[in-house]
């Protein structure tokens, strides 16, 4: 009888090979998700070592847009919104199922003239732009206009604002 290992005395070594490079033998693993990284697929980060993955993850939350992407979003939010609501108010109950449509519009518009590029403030300064446009239509139905229009706003531009 020879006591050759089995294949499960092997079984804990293997599991010190990176994950994306199964002949390299590694110590290193990513301090996010855990995943063995061996030395070409770590990343140093200023936390610890990362996988390739978890870097390209934690990138796209970084801001991109520019400091004029703020003034486009609520110059755009401003003006559009303000003439949605002058028109919109005049329509009566009608309002509150044509603000959610105003707001859906209004967002799409400023995250074209942005392109796409994301900002921690983005959705917050385009309301700041409906608030200030509602400030000159004060009325019942303006400012439900105005709530329902900026809730679908903040909703709509939450994908860019980080
Ligand atoms: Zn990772
Ligand atoms: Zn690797």
């Amino acid at each position: 009888m020879s006591a050759a290992p089995g294949p499960e005395a092997r079984a804990p070594a293997e599991s010190t090979y990176c994950a994306d490079h199964p002949e390299r033998e590694t110590q290193l693993s990513c301090n996010r998700c855990g995943k063995l990284i061996c030395a070409s697929c770590a990343r140093k980060t200023p936390v610890g070592y990362r996988c390739p993955q978890c870097v390209r993850k934690q990138q796209s939350k970084f801001e991109t847009a520019r400091w004029y992407d703020y003034l486009v979003a609520a110059g755009i939010s401003l003006l559009l919104s303000g003439l949605a609501g002058a028109l919109l108010a005049r329509l009566g109950w009608f309002v509150i199922f044509l603000a959610p449509t105003a707001g859906g519009v209004i967002s799409e518009i400023i995250r074209r003239a942005v392109g796409r590029r994301r900002g921690r403030y983005l959705s917050y300064v385009a309301i700041g732009g409906m608030l200030l446009a509602g400030v000159f239509n004060l009325s019942l139905w303006g400012l439900i206009y105005l709530a329902l229009a900026a809730s679908t706003v903040h909703a709509r531009l939450r994908s860019i604002s980080i």
